[in-house]
């Protein structure tokens, strides 16, 4: 079982609980493109300014942004030993660009399935908690279409280049889910 590792899942899958328990688990970094750039945002740097009205129409970050972005965050010492990363690659093109800077092969791409009612369900519940800006009905949609066209058909891209797949099923208690994580990865 290897240390370097996508978590791919639409929004509301639970896919940012999962990714960080399984980091904390596994004593690698979590790294959340979503978090980062909501911490930009927050901090408005020149990158949040770019990115917090994409973020608020439920669009994906202009490529080139996110990638510098991973990029300078994998160099850092603590992620030379594995990482978890959750929200990127979210496009073909994001995920060749990863390809070309990894020194270190990943070891797979773990993809949680959610029915898409339970999503909305979730997502709304989420918004109604959370107060997320981005997490309008419109956004959320939006969001939840973009990852069925773009980001889903990722796991395609990493079999055919030789990547290993780990296809969870989302449904159901955080506890329940995780141990189908571990259980998909043969860890605990
Ligand atoms: P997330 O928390 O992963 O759902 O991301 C929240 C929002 O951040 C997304 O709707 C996008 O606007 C932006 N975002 C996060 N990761 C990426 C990425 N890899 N590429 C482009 N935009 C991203």
């Amino acid at each position: 079982m290897g240390l370097r590792l996508i978590f791919l899942g639409p929004q509301g899958s639970g896919k940012g609980t999962q990714a960080s328990r399984l980091a904390r688990l596994m004593g690698v970094p979590h790294i959340s493109t979503g978090e980062m750039l909501r911490q930009a945002v927050a901090d408005s740097t020149e990158l949040g300014k770019k990115a917090d009205a994409i973020m608020q129409a439920g669009d994906l970050v202009p490529d080139d942004l996110v990638v510098a972005m991973v990029g300078e965050r994998l160099s850092q010492d603590d992620a030379r030993c594995g990482y978890i990363l959750d929200g990127f690659p979210r496009n073909v093109a994001q995920a060749r660009a990863l390809d070309a800077v990894l020194e270190t092969p990943l070891d797979g791409l773990v993809q949680l399935d959610v029915p898409h009612e339970e999503l909305m369900k979730r997502m709304l519940l989420r918004a109604e908690q959370e107060g997320r800006a981005d997490d309008t009905e419109e956004g959320i949609s939006r969001r939840l279409g973009i990852y069925w066209e773009e980001t889903a058909p990722l796991s395609d891209y990493y079999r055919e280049t030789g990547g290993t797949v780990y296809t969870v099923d989302g449904f159901g208690g955080i506890d329940e889910v995780f141990a189908r994580v571990a259980l998909a990865l043969a860890v605990e």
